[in-house]
């Protein structure tokens, strides 16, 4: 095998709403790459991990088909293509290895403003216009409902004032191109958020080893997101209160305070967001000296 063939390949989509997120987690997993975004290949300056920058539709299949090793997608791209190739009598090659928290959305069932809605019983032989007829067929088989699937590849929003559907079913984060639109959100069909999938084709040893690595970044930089590095001096005597009020931390350090035996410094990463309320009450458990500090790097 050619040290080429012994680069890991990584698919994220070229130019979209999850391509500045992806970028900037791999450059936070210590991925250095030559960024411009209108080439389809980036190069890993100082690993060897080498970017395909491609459209998301063609993440999953570029996977699964052993061409990338993992890619960067949305769990919506991936559903679909993983139950398109189970209808054809095929298999997705592919694991979801990580949920990564951003490109939250949801694809929603939508009606027009004017339209009557009295829940599932109206998408009864009706015409439901969206891009991922493969999750909304899914969807509609497991509610017993027998409606017309119209496919859109994009503008799904219009279809209903185009005379070409009754409703629609699209990816929704906030809602305002619904408003916009004269819709109104009625159901919930799929939630989705950006996740990295790895492809089911063995790896080299080598390429093992750095895609176990790349992972275990991945992990230390998404745990590190909310984290927070807090220091107090505490009297010993409320040490379990305080301990107890620290937000999502499970071991703290304790560390005796030269010349003062009644007291400690309490060191502790928080895994949960700090609220000033959070200070607030520690300091009323008795805590002085609060620090609270942002968390670089961590490795479990
Ligand atoms: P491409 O040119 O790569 O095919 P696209 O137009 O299909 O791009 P984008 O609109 O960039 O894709 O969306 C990419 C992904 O972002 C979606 O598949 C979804 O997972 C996620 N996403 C998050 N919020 C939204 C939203 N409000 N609308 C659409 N997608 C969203
Ligand atoms: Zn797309």
């Amino acid at each position: 095998m050619d040290s080429k063939q012994q680069r890991i390949k990584i698919a994220v989509q070229k130019s979209g709403r999850l391509t500045d997120h992806s970028l900037d987690l791999l450059e936070r997993c210590g991925l250095k790459f030559t960024k411009s975004k209108d080439q389809l290949f980036c190069f890993g300056e100082n690993m060897p991990v080498d970017l395909l920058l491609v459209r998301d539709d063609d993440i999953p299949a570029l996977v699964s088909d052993d061409i990338c090793d993992l890619g960067i997608v949305g769990l919506n791209v991936v559903q679909e293509k993983r139950l398109l190739l189970e209808r054809n009598g095929g298999q997705a090659l592919f694991d979801k290895v990580f949920e990564l928290d951003f490109g939250h959305c949801r694809l929603a069932l939508a009606a027009p403003e004017d339209a009557a809605y009295n829940g599932t019983s109206s998408l009864q032989n009706a015409r439901i216009a969206t891009s991922f007829t493969a999750i909304l067929g899914d969807y509609l088989e497991r509610n017993a409902i027998v409606a017309e699937i119209v496919y859109f590849s994009g503008a799904v929003e219009i279809a209903p004032k185009l005379g070409r559907a009754d409703f629609i079913c699209d990816l929704v984060s906030s809602g305002a191109t619904l408003s916009a639109n004269q819709l109104r959100e009625v159901g919930t069909v799929f939630e989705s958020e950006a996740v990295v999938i790895q492809t089911r084709a063995p790896l080299s040893d080598l390429k093992k080893d750095w895609v176990t690595r790349i992972l275990q970044r991945l992990d230390g930089v998404l745990q590190v997101r909310e984290s927070k590095y807090i220091m107090l001096h505490a009297p010993r005597a409320a040490l379990a209160e305080i301990t107890r009020l620290l937000p999502g931390s499970e071991h703290p350090t304790v560390i005796p305070l030269e010349g003062q035996p009644d007291k400690v410094a309490v060191h502790a990463v928080c895994r949960e967001y700090v609220f000033w309320e959070t200070l607030e009450n520690l300091k009323n458990a008795g805590a002085s000296s609060l620090l609270v500090l942002p968390v670089e790097k961590m490795l479990a």
